[in-house]
């Protein structure tokens, strides 16, 4: 059971914050987290961790140590985790002991495709036609209600377009279902969308809320490599939007910050892809695009302190720095205007996300 407090956690040396996962996103909370006057204690497996530069204690766990897991447990007033795999066990093991946000129920929901677009649609959403495919039986059925076009995508563990295909009447069904390791999948309708934006949504564990200005978000082989906001969408479709995920954040009882992807048709027509309780490349851009950025709000919610909807300062660009970009960081040095966030990683990988950069467009 989630101990309930209901008095916002204040920084002070007793008050340490636990941040579940080393990665980037952990890295940007910590440094929010700190800028606040918080302390922070970071759970995470060993390896290359930038977060770890960036917090006061460090515990090294695997995430079904749970004896680890318990004794960090003790050391945090909260917890949350930058990590979307985070196993769900885990997390209940450490809402036992402390205030996990946002909860086990929501990570699991983000983590299983299939039950979050379930969520979705009983929300409000619509999403692209879907089928759960579990064997190839299933595959070579839905493959042919959709017309032999498709997106096969695993329905757990994807990210960055990792663990998904397209496929069309050329492909092998049964190699195809191999290669993506012969697990469970979902097949998804290909949209032809105008273009990708993204939301974010919070709530405070004070029960205030608010959203960010939309983003709209441009990808390459599945993976986000860049960022204009605010995206403009008409007011009646956001204010509708809204509602949807409000109603989406009640179904499951959210707090923290939620960001969600979603595809614009040509006719304006808003359709649900997926959902991330934690903070998203899509709203790196806050950090310089806004007065709070989307760690702040994070470290607010957690903390139980209000929060309101947050404006945009201008107009905002995010390029992502992945893999070889990192070989022509000599354009972005020499222009002071692009504010260049290095994550720190000790290696380079072809597809893996080492820093980004904003800029305000005039
Ligand atoms: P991940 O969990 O890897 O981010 P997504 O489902 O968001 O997986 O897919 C990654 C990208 O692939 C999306 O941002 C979009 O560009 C493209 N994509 C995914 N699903 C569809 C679809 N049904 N129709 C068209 N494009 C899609
Ligand atoms: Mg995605």
């Amino acid at each position: 059971m989630r101990k309930q407090i209901n008095y916002p956690i204040i920084s002070n040396n007793k008050n340490i914050l636990g941040i579940l996962g080393g990665g980037q996103l952990g890295k940007l909370i910590a440094l929010a987290a700190s800028k606040a006057g918080y302390k922070t204690h970071l759970y995470c497996p060993k390896g290359d961790n930038p977060a770890e530069t960036a917090v006061d204690q460090i515990t090294h766990g695997e995430w079904n140590d749970f004896e680890k897991l318990v004794n960090f447990s003790h050391n945090v007033i909260c917890a949350t985790s930058e990590f979307e795999n985070i196993p769900s066990k885990s997390l209940e093991l450490l809402a036992n002991k402390t205030n996990v946000t946002p909860s086990s129920i929501v990570f699991r929901c983000a983590q299983i495709r299939s039950k979050e677009k379930e969520m979705a649609l009983k929300s409000g959403f619509k999403t692209p036609k879907w089928f759960l495919i579990k064997n190839t039986d299933d595959l070579i059925t839905a493959s042919q209600y959709l017309g032999n076009e498709g997106i096969l995508k695993t329905n757990s563990f994807g990210y960055d377009g990792k663990g998904q295909f397209r496929i069309n009447s050329k492909t092998n069904l049964f190699e195809i279902w191999e290669k993506l390791g012969s697990v469970e999948c979902v097949l998804e309708e290909i949209l032809d969308f105008k273009r990708e934006i993204s939301l974010m949504y919070f709530k405070s564990t004070d029960n205030s809320d608010g959203f960010f200005p939309l983003s709209e978000n441009y990808h390459q082989d599945g993976i986000l490599i860049k960022t204009i906001a605010p995206a403009i969408v008409e007011q009646k479709i956001e204010l509708d939007l809204r509602s949807k995920v409000k109603a989406l954040s009640k179904n499951l009882n959210f707090y923290g910050i939620l960001a969600i992807e979603l595809f614009e048709l040509n006719d304006g027509t808003i359709v649900f892809n997926e959902i991330a309780p934690r903070p998203h490349n899509s709203f790196h851009w806050t950090m310089d695009g806004c007065d709070n950025s989307q760690f702040d709000i994070l470290i607010r919610s957690i903390c139980g302190l209000p929060v309101k909807d947050v404006k945009n300062n201008g107009k905002w660009e995010m390029n992502n720095l992945i893999g070889e970009d990192m070989d022509h960081l000599d354009e972005i040095y020499s222009n002071q205007d692009y504010l260049l966030y290095l994550y720190g990683k000790k290696s380079t990988k072809p597809g893996r996300k080492m820093g980004h950069f904003t800029k305000q467009i005039k």
